[in-house]
């Protein structure tokens, strides 16, 4: 048997055009929905990823006002530009760019994102509202958001299966496993002193590998009929490619392919997924800042 591949990019691009036909129908009521980049230094990585959601932005119709700062603005700087972003009725979303240069305390930058604009999911108390049990946040994070969306639009029963997330990051594993948890999924959550992980994941349903490094969940870890959601994109050596890389994720992807019912590849997976929940956090927050 071959998995179903799970097509991220034409998912996503069916959420782009969701988002699209919403901000017009804002737009017609007099809301253009706005979207604040902050942006600090000079990451090839951060201008890139940067660049693709603001292309986003004009795809859908939000508009992007971007906010470029020299690697060697000082905290209070970049606070006082938040701030400002905060109170400016345009922008219905802030979106921080990280990794900050290490001067910059990214946690009391990301806190001084008001809640009702934390399109990125990322402040303590949205984190919080996602832990606690009959509450919502006001945003959940893009890429854990992603994966969800993945699930549900294949059609993957989350209610009453076993999931396993390996990783138990801020931003990506552990906002997925109380994701899962609070659409009644039993989870367990693996990180790097888990006992026997390959164990733990042969017991699941729903597999989310979110660990950076390559290929480093195998085939005969997966119980076969499972449904596995790579979220690493991990750069190996690949001299066929330009700049001599290419991405691969976490996931050892042509056996695991043999076995899995249902997985993502990469790139073309849960990547996409990211900036389409972004888009349409945004739209979500434009259409309550109307309300
Ligand atoms: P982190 O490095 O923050 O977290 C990695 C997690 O994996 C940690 O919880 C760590 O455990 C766990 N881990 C590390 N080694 C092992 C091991 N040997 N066995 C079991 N668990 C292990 O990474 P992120 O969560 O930020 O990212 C994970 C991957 O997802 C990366 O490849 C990243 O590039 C990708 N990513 C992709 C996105 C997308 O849009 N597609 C967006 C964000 C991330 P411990 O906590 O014990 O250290």
């Amino acid at each position: 048997m071959t998995a179903r591949l799970i097509n991220g990019k034409a998912i996503a691009a069916t959420i782009h055009e969701e988002v699209r036909r919403g901000a017009q129908d804002l737009r017609a009521r007099g809301v253009i929905p706005g979207l604040a980049t902050v942006l600090v230094g000079d990451n090839t990585a951060s201008h890139k990823y940067v660049s693709m959601k603001r292309k986003a932005c004009a795809e859908v119709g939000i508009e992007s006002f971007h906010h470029e700062l020299p690697a060697t603005a000082t905290q209070a700087e970049v606070l006082a530009l938040v701030q400002r972003l905060g109170a400016d009725r345009k922008v219905h979303g802030i979106l921080v760019q990280l990794p900050l240069p290490k001067h910059i305390d990214e946690r009391v930058i990301l806190e001084a994102v008001p809640i009702g604009k934390d399109v990125d999911g990322f402040h303590p108390l949205n984190i919080g509202a996602l832990a606690m049990k009959g509450r919502e946040p006001d945003f959940v994070p893009c890429t854990p958001a992603g994966v969800i969306e993945l699930l549900d639009r294949t059609g993957a029963k989350i209610d009453g299966a076993d999931a396993v997330v390996v990783g138990r990051s801020n931003i990506v594993g552990m906002p997925v496993a109380l994701l899962l948890i609070g659409r009644n999924a039993t989870v367990t959550v693996c990180h790097s002193k888990t006992k026997d992980l390959p164990a733990m994941v042969r017991r699941a349903d729903i597999v989310v590998a979110a660990i950076g490094k390559a290929h480093f969940v195998k085939a005969d870890w997966i119980r076969p009929g499972a449904t596995v959601i790579d979220v690493g994109t991990n750069p190996v050596d690949d001299p066929g490619k330009p700049g001599g890389k290419r991405l691969v994720g976490d996931v050892e992807f042509e056996p695991a392919k043999l076995v899995a019912g249902a997985i993502t590849p990469v790139p073309g997976g849960v990547g996409p997924m990211t900036i389409a929940m972004l888009m349409k956090n945004t739209l979500r927050s434009a259409a309550r800042a109307r309300a």
